[in-house]
């Protein structure tokens, strides 16, 4: 055993002390336990937690170690957000529709992290099938920011982000459509990574926006990131889209170098109304950078402006269609109170979503109708392919480029809820990333008044492996590193 308390390793650390025998699966797990169960009333950030399955995990994890089967994840606790499908584990989605509803397979993710030998803690909290940018919209309860329980812990990721922070697990796997794991992150002083689209198979991810959807990993410092990466992503057949090319060991590329790598400053990502405290932090970060060797030059993404607007036609329209099988006769909440079949429809949908995904139902679905297509949908993908067009460009010039990762920190719980507008503009920096389908990761880059805030590394697809070199050097380089929330026992 460790003086310190186990649930505040590393992974690489964990790892170390399970290795040399220094600590246990079985210690390790118990240990995040009583962390959840100190914390997670203040903080609720799981939907469920899986005691005993974990347990049972990790004590066959201690096996695999014994046997000389360890991997840098064997025995490492996560936690999975809730529109990830777990085997005999609720998958709610944080809705009425999904509620009871109990998947008999896993999501690729999650099966590749048990095959590790990755300990499942449970499920994570988000806004209702990962529509939201607070978390609020959880049909069961909102989650806080451990920085300050005032404060929402962003989202729809907030479970996980949340829970990474007050260290309830070693890390979470979120999903980010258009910021979900970058803006929470952000939020909560973790690194968040949205791969590049299809780098991570998204079988058993519960379908929001098909074309945008990615998972992505949660973790307190850039090098767990790595590792858990390089266990998820890889080609899937379940899922079409999954990119075959070959997964790298992202880990090996962490040497602290930055000497030469060009970082571009998009001038569209510093603007009028951010707060000029989040503008100065990165300036900052970007300074750092600067010392480290790294070459840095301005660089224009011309369209930027547009990215809310389309992602607010693409995501709803693709939103309307994938969430058309809730129909209360496959799976999932039906309403029997009902005269006949349409009846049944109409109520079960009535009752089984909440507000914000009957909004984006109903927009999408008009921006899909005859008549409006052509001037939103079709106008929205073509705006789509300019925006990717402007990162193509830029990267002709540099290898990334830097930038905030959400315009202000952590609000306060209520704030925003009742103004879709104003909670859309959350996601003003991170959307692009998905439209054009590049990586984009979340790593801190300090406090603003205590609350934390990221910075953001966009590259071109596939340069996962840059972007996490470069991130690496930053959160060595930088005197902060994981941001420690003070949440107490
Ligand atoms: N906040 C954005 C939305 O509400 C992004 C959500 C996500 O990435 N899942 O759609």
């Amino acid at each position: 055993m460790t003086s310190s308390h186990p649930w505040s390793l590393t992974i690489s650390q964990a790892h170390h002390l399970l290795a040399n025998k220094q600590l246990s699966a079985i210690e390790l797990t118990k240990s995040v336990l009583e962390r959840i169960k100190h914390t997670d009333s203040k903080l609720k950030s799981f939907i469920t937690v899986t005691e005993e399955y974990a347990l049972q995990s990790a004590a066959k994890a201690d096996s695999m170690i014994s046997n000389g089967e360890q991997t840098m994840l064997t025995g490492i606790p996560f936690q999975a957000k809730d529109n990830i499908c777990t085997n005999s584990i609720a998958t709610t989605c944080a809705s009425k529709m999904l509620e009871n509803f109990v998947p008999n397979y896993d999501a690729t993710a999650v099966t590749k992290l048990k095959s590790k030998g990755a300990v499942l803690l449970g499920k994570g909290n988000l806004d209702e099938f990962a529509m939201g940018s607070s978390t609020e919209n959880s049909v069961f309860f909102p989650t806080k920011n451990p920085h300050d329980l005032n404060t929402v812990p962003g989202g729809s990721s907030g479970g996980p982000a949340a829970s990474v922070s007050a260290e309830q697990c070693l890390f979470s796997i979120g999903s980010d459509t258009g910021g979900s794991v970058r803006q929470p992150a952000s939020f909560c002083g973790v690194v968040g990574l949205k791969p590049t689209y299809g780098r991570v198979s998204r079988y058993g991810l519960v379908a929001f926006a098909s074309s945008l959807d990615q998972i992505g990993p949660l973790t307190k410092n850039v090098q767990d990131t790595a590792f858990v990466l390089e266990a998820i992503a890889g080609k899937d057949p379940k899922d079409s889209t999954s990119n075959a090319e070959d997964v790298p060991a992202y880990s090996d590329y962490l040497d602290g170098n930055v000497k030469g790598i060009k970082i571009g400053v998009p001038k569209e990502y510093f603007i009028d109304g951010m707060e000029s405290d989040v503008a100065n932090t990165i300036r900052t970060s970007i300074k750092t950078m600067e010392e480290l060797g790294a070459e840095i030059s301005e660089v224009s993404l011309p369209h930027t402006s547009h990215a809310l607007a389309v992602y607010y036609i693409i995501a709803p329209a693709e939103a309307s269609s994938n969430l058309s099988r809730y129909d209360g006769v496959k799976f999932g909440y039906s309403d029997l109170d009902s005269t006949d079949v349409w009846d049944a429809l109409e109520k079960t949908r009535q009752h089984g979503f909440g507000p914000e995904v009957k909004r984006r139902i109903l927009l999408g679905t008009y921006a899909l109708s005859s008549g409006y297509y052509d001037a939103y949908y079709l106008k929205a993908q073509q705006v789509r392919s300019l925006i990717r067009q402007d990162f193509v460009k830029v990267f002709n010039d540099v290898d990334i480029v830097i930038a905030p990762s959400t315009p202000t920190v952590a609000f306060p719980l209520g704030d925003k809820i009742s103004d879709p507008v104003q909670m859309y503009l959350n996601d003003i920096f991170t959307i692009p990333a998905n439209i054009a389908g590049i990586p984009a990761i979340s790593i801190p880059a300090g406090l603003i008044k205590n609350m934390p805030i990221g910075m953001q590394l966009m590259g071109p697809h596939h340069s996962e492996k840059t972007l996490l070199r470069v991130a690496y050097a930053y959160e060595q380089a930088s005197n902060h590193g994981f941001l420690k929330p003070s949440i107490q026992e």
